[in-house]
């Protein structure tokens, strides 16, 4: 099956990012792009959620309720922190790359 966001290929807007002539010109196009990004990632989600709610008989208080436990399990793994063995700095422990010099983290846990 396709997915659904190849609709919205970002590839134009990179490529045009790419041969931009300067610095402010270049953040204002993959600005734009992420912005578009960000708007097909909240209509994707709200059809995923109607379609939930519609098919599944899921209530909005389930949704709040797990968007509430997925925000303190986050906060929880950004107390937890691993060093990065390129730079030594310390990063959140369900970082897969270094934030600062984005060499692979050994110790990286996806669910911390
Ligand atoms: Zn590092």
């Amino acid at each position: 099956m396709d997915n659904p966001l190849d609709q919205f290929p970002l590839t134009e807007a990179a490529a045009a990012a790419e041969r931009a002539n300067s610095k402010g010109q270049r953040l204002e196009i993959e600005f734009s792009s992420l912005k578009k990004q960000h708007q097909q990632l909240r209509l994707m989600c709200q059809a995923l959620w109607e379609l939930l709610r519609e098919r599944a008989k899921f209530e909005d208080v389930a949704l709040t309720s797990k968007m509430y436990d997925i925000q303190e399990r986050q906060k929880s793994a950004q107390k937890q922190q691993i060093a990065c063995e390129g730079c030594g700095r310390d990063n959140a422990a369900n970082r897969q790359k270094c934030l600062y010099c984005g060499a692979e983290l050994e110790d990286y846990d996806p669910f911390a």
